[in-house]
């Protein structure tokens, strides 16, 4: 079954007991049982068949063995860092999503739970943070907001070499784009609130793992923190990833217009987009993923022209979040990651100038008239 087949037909596609193609929405916390212990499901947080069909069907797209929904991305990356305990050390990609990295920082250090932020795009760095109590590695690819790829077979040759588990997130290329268990990464995170989702009306997160030992602990860890899926978000989720395939096509094909349009523009200083045969990951990314995405992050001069820009667009939403049918634009410095402190930003390369695209489903020309306008005031 092909991608674009697999979201429609791929986990469970319809209503064994009325046929109906659109799952239930099966809003029950529990379950009669037969006699004792003679259930499909018993209590829903430990099983929901609303919740248990886009399970399914994630893991299926990702080519894993289980699927698990949670009730943000955030649950979903703190259900897998229970995996962990106190002692444990792991390495982060350093420009990581703002609220993983305040995750790691602030809730599990205090669980003494170690980390380090590496350059996973450099293989050496990445070998040499190795310490003797690392149990993972955990990398974003392209990476929020510079798009800097890291080459997953690359890291899952480290990570299998030092025994540690590879966990990649997921969300900005989407499962239909990558794969990283098909390149040796153990577990899949996603924030099914961006592209899965793709409609800006639910929070979710999902959770893909590798192998029968993973599933089970990941199973455990959701049943006993319980920071699960609702039904009808799971509902909500189905419905948005339906037509995941053809909103990634047309977002990337608008994503290549902007990012052209983006680089030959005098206020533009630099335009970070992996489609450029001159970006520097462009050869890995084209190696591990079939698309660019529609993520595209730009420079202006300072910190006024980029809030000039922002405030100037008429389709672009001025809004955190990305991966809807509206097209978003953010100041990372500001928005998203103003949870990391100044001088780390600048460390890493976020300039106060920058400025982010989550191109939409809009018409491109209309996009591309609105950033013309709005570029005059930068
Ligand atoms: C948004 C996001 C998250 C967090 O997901 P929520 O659904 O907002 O909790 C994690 N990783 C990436 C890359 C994201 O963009």
């Amino acid at each position: 079954m092909r991608k674009k087949t697999a979201l429609i037909h791929g986990g469970r596609a319809f209503d064994e007991a009325t046929g109906a193609l659109s799952l239930p929405i099966v809003q029950a916390s529990t379950f009669r049982q037969r006699s004792i212990g003679d259930f499909e499901y018993e209590y829903a947080r430990t099983g929901n068949p609303t919740r248990e069909g886009v399970e399914l069907l994630i893991a299926e797209l990702e080519q894993g063995d289980r699927g698990f929904a949670f009730a943000s991305g955030m649950a979903a990356i703190t259900a897998v860092m229970d995996l962990f305990e106190a002692g444990d050390h792991l390495l982060l990609s350093e420009d990581v999503y703002g609220g993983t990295y305040r995750l790691m920082t602030q809730i599990l250090s205090r669980h003494q739970i170690g980390v380090s932020f590496v350059d996973t795009t450099n293989k050496e760095e990445v070998e040499s943070a190795i310490q003797e109590s690392t149990k993972a590695i955990f990398i974003e690819t392209p990476t929020n907001p510079l798009l800097k790829i890291t080459s997953l077979p690359t890291i899952a040759e480290i990570a299998k070499k030092a025994n540690l588990l590879l966990i990649v997130d997921n969300t900005f290329s989407t499962p239909y784009f990558q794969n990283p268990i098909e390149h040796g990464a153990d577990i899949v995170v996603h924030s099914a609130t961006k592209y899965l989702g793709g409609h800006s009306d639910v929070v979710a997160g999902l959770v893909v793992t590798k192998g029968r030992a993973l599933g089970e602990r990941l199973h455990y860890i959701q049943n006993a923190t319980g920071g699960v899926l609702a039904p009808h978000d799971s509902w909500l989720l189905i419905r948005g990833m339906k037509t995941l395939g053809v909103r990634m096509e047309e977002i990337e094909r608008s994503a290549q217009k902007i990012a052209q349009y983006l680089h030959h523009h005098e206020r533009v200083e630099k335009v970070y987009y992996p489609g450029f045969s001159t970006h520097p990951g462009h050869l890995t990314h084209q190696a591990q993923a079939s698309g660019y995405g529609g993520m595209i992050s730009f420079v202006v001069k300072g910190e006024e022209e980029a809030k000039a820009v922002v405030e100037n667009v008429r389709y672009f939403t001025l809004a955190e979040s990305l991966g809807a049918v509206e097209s978003l634009i953010s100041v990372p410095a500001k928005m998203t990651h103003a949870s990391i402190p100044k001088e780390r930003r600048h460390e890493i390369g976020i300039a106060d100038g920058l400025v982010r695209l989550s191109v939409g489903l809009e018409d491109v020309e209309d996009l591309l008239e609105d950033l013309a306008h709005a570029l005059q005031f930068a």
